[in-house]
C-alpha cells in the first residue's frame, strides 16, 4: 500500500509544476552553448533570452536587467557587498533579525551591519529605520517582502521610500512573495528583487536578480570567468533550469487561490485542537498560505516528527544545532519568549496542496495532541 502523504511544506520548497517539467525535459534536450553562435547554440540562447523576458515581465522589470544565478542565496551573496555597484561603495547594511539567513550570513559588510528591530507583529520598525537611515554613512538596507517562517509581509515601499529619501537602496529578497502575492517593482519598489524558481513550482538551483533601480548599477561580480549575464555571473546557463523556472512563472498567472481559506481551516483546526497555542504573526497582514505556530511546552521538533508518522510534512521554525534545538532568531526579534520559540512549527501550503492534504493535518494534529495530552496525564 503506498502512503498517502499531505506536503505541507511549501515555503521550503514545492513540488515541480508539470509545467516546469515539460519545459525542462524539452530543454534538456537542446545540445547547445548558449554561448555558442552555431545554430545549436543560438537554440540555447533563444531559451535562456525568452526566460529572461518572461521573468522580467514577472517582476515588472527590463529584460537586460535579469540576471540568473544558482539561486536566492547566490543572488543575495552577489547584491549584499559594499563594492558590488558602480559608484561610492555602501558603508553599512541595515538588515532586521527577520531575514533568511541567506541575508544574515550572506552579506559582505563585516562588522559594518547595523540591526533594525521589528514589531512584536514582526513587521519592520520603520521609525528605526529612518533613525538607523538619519545616522552618517550611505546605506544599503536588505529587506523581505515576506517571512518565510511566519508569512508576515513587510512594508518594502515605505522603507524604500525612507531609504531613497536618504540616499540609500534598498535590496528585496522576494522569494516569499512569488506566486503568494504581487511580486514587482509597482507593489515592492525596491532597487534590486531577488525570487527563486523552487519556492514557486519551479526546479531548485535557479533564481533571478533584477535591478529596478535607475541609478543602481551592479559591476563586480561573485562568479568570475567567461563573463556570461553581462559580466555579472559567469558560467555556462542552467539552460533547464532556466527554462523550467519560466515555465513555472508562467503557469502562476493561471493558479487559483484556495490558500487563504485553507490557512483559514489550519489555523482554526490548531486553535481547537490546542486552545494554548500561539500563532505568530497573526496581527500584522501575512502571505495566504502560511501558519505558524506553538503549543506550550510541546518542542518543534517532537510535534514536526509525530506529524510526519502521521503522514504530514511540515516544518520546524527552529534549527537544530549540536542536538540542542536554537529557537529561531526572526521568533526572538518579535519578542517570543525563547522556550515559546523553540515550539514553533510552520505549515505552508501552495498550488499542488488540496482540501485532502489540509484535513490530514487536522486530523494527525488532533490524535498527535492526544497522545502527547494521555502521555502528560499519565
Ligand atoms: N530567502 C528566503 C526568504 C527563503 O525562504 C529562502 C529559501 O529558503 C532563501 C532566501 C534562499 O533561497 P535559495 O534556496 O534559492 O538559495
Amino acid at each position: 500500500m503506498t502512503a498517502i502523504r499531505a506536503y505541507l511544506d511549501h515555503n521550503a520548497t514545492t513540488p515541480l509544476r508539470p509545467e516546469a517539467r515539460a519545459a525542462m525535459l524539452a530543454a534538456l534536450d537542446v545540445v547547445g552553448n548558449p554561448s555558442s553562435i552555431h545554430a545549436e547554440g543560438r537554440a540555447a540562447r533563444d531559451l535562456v533570452e525568452a526566460a529572461r523576458q518572461t521573468v522580467a515581465a514577472f517582476l515588472g522589470g527590463q529584460t537586460d536587467d535579469v540576471v540568473f544565478t544558482s539561486g536566492a542565496t547566490e543572488a543575495l551573496n552577489l547584491v549584499l557587498s559594499p563594492e558590488a555597484y558602480e559608484g561610492e561603495p555602501f558603508q553599512r547594511l541595515l538588515l532586521n533579525d527577520g531575514e533568511h539567513a541567506a541575508v544574515r550570513a550572506g552579506h559582505r559588510f563585516g562588522a559594518a551591519v547595523e540591526r533594525v528591530a521589528l514589531h512584536d507583529d514582526g513587521r519592520l520598525d520603520l521609525d528605526a529605520l529612518a533613525a538607523a537611515l538619519a545616522r552618517p554613512g550611505r546605506a544599503l538596507v536588505a529587506l523581505q517582502a515576506a517571512n518565510n517562517e511566519t508569512g508576515v509581509i513587510q512594508p518594502v515601499a515605505e522603507a524604500a521610500a525612507l531609504t531613497h529619501a536618504a540616499g540609500g537602496i534598498l535590496i528585496c529578497d522576494a522569494v516569499q512573495a512569488a506566486g503568494k502575492i504581487a511580486c514587482d517593482f509597482n507593489s515592492l519598489p525596491a532597487d534590486i528583487l531577488i525570487v527563486s524558481a523552487h519556492k514557486f513550482g519551479g526546479p531548485k538551483g535557479v533564481g533571478a536578480l533584477c535591478v529596478g533601480g535607475v541609478s543602481t548599477h551592479l559591476k563586480r561580480a561573485l562568479i568570475r570567468g567567461g563573463g556570461q549575464e553581462r559580466g555579472l555571473r559567469s558560467g555556462t546557463e542552467n539552460v533547464a533550469g532556466i527554462a523550467g523556472m519560466a515555465a513555472a512563472v508562467e503557469a502562476l498567472s493561471g493558479a487559483a487561490g484556495s490558500d487563504a481559506a485553507w490557512r483559514g481551516r489550519v489555523e482554526a483546526d490548531v486553535r481547537r485542537i490546542a486552545p494554548e497555542a500561539s500563532v505568530f504573526g497573526s496581527a500584522a497582514g501575512r502571505l495566504p498560505n502560511t501558519v505558524c505556530f506553538a503549543i506550550p511546552g510541546v518542542e518543534a521538533r517532537l510535534l514536526t516528527m509525530s506529524l510526519d508518522l502521521e503522514g504530514v510534512a511540515v516544518s520546524a521554525g527552529s534549527a537544530c544545532a549540536s542536538g540542542k534545538i536554537e529557537p529561531s532568531v526572526g521568533l526572538l526579534a518579535m519578542g517570543v519568549p525563547a522556550d515559546l520559540a523553540r515550539g514553533a512549527v510552520r505549515v505552508s501550503l501552495g498550488w499542488s496542496t488540496s482540501e485532502a492534504d489540509v484535513a490530514a493535518f487536522g486530523a494527525a494534529l488532533a490524535r498527535v495532541m492526544g497522545r502527547i495530552g494521555s502521555r502528560r496525564a499519565a
